[in-house]
């Protein structure tokens, strides 16, 4: 079975947007994923299919409301399909491509994309959501967010990317940074490409590799350092 992706919004017209060209683009048109954009306003209460009111205890804004948005879901999804329930929010776990890599694995994923303030808190505990956030900003709504989740994992199913190795050495396979690249011309604005790249020795080559990729991390990345040398002693 293909990876199969579900994204409750209210704004179904946003997908697959972006992920309807190049590599996503095509791996959804062989059907090697599939994606459906369900509206979350088909749910909606009486003859205005009203999705959200106003937030108990007072302040501006709008709250998606849980009824409407269980309902939703319980459309979309079958408790025992065995697919993980996202809601994306700020107040998430922060995505990284270890939980990416997770997600690819598996058999799909439901997605909620929250608007205006957020969702009532207790379609989030009732329907077991659990939040992830891609950074820390706030987006006017969950479906750039939920884009970019389905483009970080769709590049991993099997047979979307063209060169599978590259999928290897990229930035964060190996906890670190990836290594600077170069391509012709050899020279360029009196800049050239480092000589060893140049040298055919290819171990040569992956020691220089290695060590940018340990230089780069240490110096933007303190984080990312600090575990991966945990990890390698
Ligand atoms: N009042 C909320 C923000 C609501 S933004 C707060 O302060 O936490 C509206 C919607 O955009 C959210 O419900 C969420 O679905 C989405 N969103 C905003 N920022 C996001 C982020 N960094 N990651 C994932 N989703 C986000």
């Amino acid at each position: 079975m293909p990876f199969r992706a579900s994204v409750l919004t209210l704004y179904p017209e946003m997908f697959p947007g972006p992920l309807g060209v190049s590599l996503a683009g095509r791996a959804l048109e062989r059907g090697d994923w599939s994606l459906e954009a369900r509206q979350i306003r088909d749910h909606g209460i009486g003859r205005h299919r009203t999705v959200d009111d106003t937030p108990a205890g007072g302040s501006p804004g709008m709250v998606l409301r849980p009824d409407v948005l269980a309902e939703a879901i319980d459309a979309a999804s079958a408790p025992d399909d065995g697919r993980p329930r996202l809601l994306l929010s700020p107040r998430g776990r922060p995505l990284d491509q270890a939980q990416v890599r997770d997600l690819a694995a598996g058999p799909g994923v439901l997605l909620v994309c929250g608007r205006f303030e957020g969702v009532d808190e207790r379609v989030i505990e009732a329907r077991r959501l659990e939040e992830v956030s891609i950074g820390d900003y706030i987006l006017s709504g969950g479906e750039m967010a939920a884009l970019v989740l389905l483009d970080a994992v769709v590049r991993l199913l099997p047979g979307v990317m063209g060169n599978a190795q590259s999928g290897q050495t990229e930035s964060f396979e190996n906890g670190l940074l990836e290594h600077p690249h170069y391509t012709r011309p050899t020279v360029w604005e009196g800049r050239e490409i480092p000589p060893v790249l140049l040298s055919g020795h290819h171990g040569a080559v992956e020691r220089w590799r290695r060590e940018e990729a340990e230089r780069l991390t240490a110096d933007r990345r303190p984080d990312l350092w600090a575990k991966a040398r945990v990890t390698k002693s």
